[in-house]
């Protein structure tokens, strides 16, 4: 008899057990199981104030959670300063992208490398961000205020990328972009993660997050009412008719 080896089982990345976030007693998140695992992009869809934000802010050490665990690369994430975070490898892309506007370009990405000193590597990051976002190198001396939408999200996302992240969390970086152009950010996360970069992704583009996720958790009221993969949460009907209009 021959035996099939077992397929490979994922590393886990991050993981929050039974994590509960309050602001001022109030429950926003209650009660949170999630796992992210190497070398996939997990979504987190859910409609406003299900508690997604505030789950990537309890990782990013932004919130402090009043229960639960955040382990990542089984480390314990809790109660370390949001720098320390940014240094083990977990980097936010916030909501709004928090640019420094009457920064250029340049400065911008240069400041996402905050935590570093290695010049040599922080050289060639910033060559790689401009690979995927050549854009932004036609535009190195401009403003951040003055760039476009979607160039702001192109530079909020290579400001992030500067930190070299193991895991990068993006939070709704389609809001408020055209078509064409949230094609072009689904394009860059899919890049980034064949690049050996973890993704958490937040968005309350359905379509998008559930069309790029390997694995999906949909939160409503600060809990997850349903998880699968990508392609299981499309074809579900209540996720079909809640979130994706169909
Ligand atoms: P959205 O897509 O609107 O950002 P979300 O799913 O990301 O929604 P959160 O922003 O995490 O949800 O909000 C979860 C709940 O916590 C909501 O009821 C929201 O009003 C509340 N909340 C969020 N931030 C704060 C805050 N700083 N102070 C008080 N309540 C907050």
């Amino acid at each position: 008899m021959t035996l099939c080896p077992a397929p490979p089982v994922a590393e886990v990345v991050l993981e929050t057990r039974d994590l509960v976030v309050q602001y001022d007693g109030v429950g926003a998140v209650n009660g949170i199981n999630l796992v992210v695992h190497r070398g996939r992009i997990t979504s987190l869809v859910g409609s406003n104030g299900a508690g997604k934000t505030t789950v990537m802010k309890a990782c990013a050490g932004l919130v402090t959670p009043a229960r639960g665990s955040i382990d990542f690369h089984g480390q314990s994430l809790i109660g370390m300063p949001a720098d320390r975070i940014v240094r083990q490898g977990l980097t936010l892309v916030p909501e709004g992208r928090r640019l420094f506007g009457s920064m250029t370009v340049r400065d911008n990405l240069r400041v996402g490398a905050y935590t570093r000193s290695d010049e040599t590597g922080i050289s060639a990051d910033f060559d790689r961000v401009l690979g995927y976002f050549p854009m932004l190198g036609l535009r190195l001396d401009s403003l951040a205020r003055d760039l476009s939408g979607g160039q702001q999200q192109m530079l909020a996302v290579g400001r992030a990328l500067m930190s070299s992240p193991r895991l990068l969390m993006l939070d709704e970086p389609s809001i408020g972009l055209a078509p064409a152009i949230v094609d072009t950010i689904a394009e860059i996360i899919m890049t980034i993660s064949k690049s050996g970069v973890d993704i958490l992704l937040v968005e309350q583009n359905a379509r998008m997050a559930l069309g790029l996720a390997d694995y999906a958790y949909v939160l409503d009221n600060g809990r997850i009412m349903l998880e699968g993969s990508g392609p299981e949460l499309s074809a579900d009907e209540k996720v079909k008719e809640t979130y994706l209009g169909l």
